[in-house]
């Protein structure tokens, strides 16, 4: 039962194959010949939904050599193998496709493309590779190889190369990359920076600036690099530039921030960016740094004013627990342990929580990543907002 479940989402598909193959036949054929076909086309199909792959693709791979006109159908099928992960039988049917006599330069491309999707699939990355930049070099259907060869540069962590094929794809195409591209420069900017090679840090967050002003990742290395250098007046403007470049990623902007203000002290700044960030901003972040600060300057009890002002204008966990935590030292006896016992939950609450989630997929993340690790995509992943998050 299990495995005819399992063949169920393949059936539509394999019946479209059949009435277009047996209509294909049927019009070029005639008398035994015809049936002969059907009847070989039957047996695959057969062997396909026992699960008999190979024997399928025998007969299939016979058909095709009585009939040149089923090209759409062999890519269909390598298709389906892919998709159910039988890469093998895919790169198996699309290597014969490929090997072909007669086919035409447009067909002969397609399954290449499809060659190199099986590769990548079976994670044959430098087959994959080499036959996605055969293909470019050949200037055929070069955009979705280049599309390809970004994806594989990316996935090999070669900046390098994706910053070039991504050029190339934008000339190609006329379709946007830059945002793309800027986030391979700070990939480099950053590699630089770990090496302690802050020039050449620098020069490429020059070029990702160049490719996006307004490059959040950029303006929060360059608060990296300025800080780490002990440069906190020009860390502080840069990562203030990072927040108003796109406030989203306040929750990881306002570490570095708050610790470069405390560096160049220059805390009466702060207590204005953050006081103006109160009205644009409608996440817990900047409360709770203006509570630390109210604390260190004002005392217990000014911090505790302000943190239950602003809770109830904006309910929030994270809120809640710093409440508790401020509070717990003024409490003793049953009282004491009730809020010890509500700590804990809050706590525990706070730790199933994913704190982001990218906006492309909805993958979910406790983690800030650059690039989704689902779905590949570049700044998608972002800080969750309400009550139990940010
Ligand atoms: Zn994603």
């Amino acid at each position: 039962m299990s495995n005819l479940l399992a063949l169920v989402p393949l059936l539509p598909a394999a019946f479209a194959l059949g009435w277009w193959t047996s209509r294909r036949i049927a019009a070029h054929r005639s008398g035994a010949e015809v049936s002969e076909l059907s009847s070989d086309y039957f047996r695959g199909l057969n062997y396909l939904l026992n699960e008999e792959q190979d024997k399928a693709i025998e007969v299939f791979l016979r058909l095709a050599e009585y009939n040149r006109d089923t090209v759409e159908t062999h890519l269909a099928l390598g298709n389906l193998f892919r998709r159910r992960g039988e890469v093998e039988q895919a790169i198996r049917l699309h290597q014969h496709l490929v090997s072909r006599p007669g086919l035409s330069d447009e067909m002969k491309t397609v399954a290449l493309l499809e060659l190199g999707e099986d590769y990548m699939r079976a994670g044959l990355l430098d087959r994959a590779e080499a036959l996605f930049s055969d293909l470019v070099a050949m200037d055929a259907h070069a955009p979705s190889a280049l599309r390809h060869l970004v994806a594989i540069y990316q996935h090999e962590r070669d900046w390098h190369k994706a910053i070039e094929h991504a050029r190339r794809l934008e000339v190609m195409t006329g379709e946007d990359e830059a945002p793309m591209i800027a986030q391979f420069y700070c990939e480099l900017a950053d590699r630089a920076r770990q090496h302690g090679a802050h020039g050449e840090a620098r020069d490429y967050l020059d070029k990702a600036f160049e490719c996006q002003p307004d490059c959040v990742r950029a303006f929060m290395l360059t608060g990296r690099l300025q800080s780490e250098n002990g440069h906190h007046d020009d860390a502080v403007n840069a990562y203030e530039a990072a927040v108003n470049a796109d406030s989203a990623f306040t929750p990881d902007i306002l570490p570095p921030l708050l610790n470069s203000y405390a560096r160049s002290q220059q805390m009466a700044r702060a207590e204005g960016f953050l006081r103006d960030m109160l009205g644009r901003y409608h996440g817990v972040s900047p409360v709770l740094a203006l509570t630390d600060l109210y604390r260190k300057r004002d005392g217990e009890r000014a911090a505790i004013d302000f943190l239950t002002a602003q809770l109830r204008q904006r309910p929030s966990v994270r809120g809640l627990m710093a409440l508790i935590d401020s509070t717990m030292d003024k409490i003793e006896g049953e009282a004491r342990e009730n809020f010890l016992i509500l700590r804990d939950l809050t706590r525990k609450l706070l730790e199933g929580q994913a704190m982001y989630r990218c906006s492309r997929c909805g993958f979910g993340a406790k983690a800030h990543h650059w690039q989704c690790p689902s779905c590949k995509s570049w700044s998608t992943i972002r800080p969750i907002h309400g009550v139990a998050s940010e």
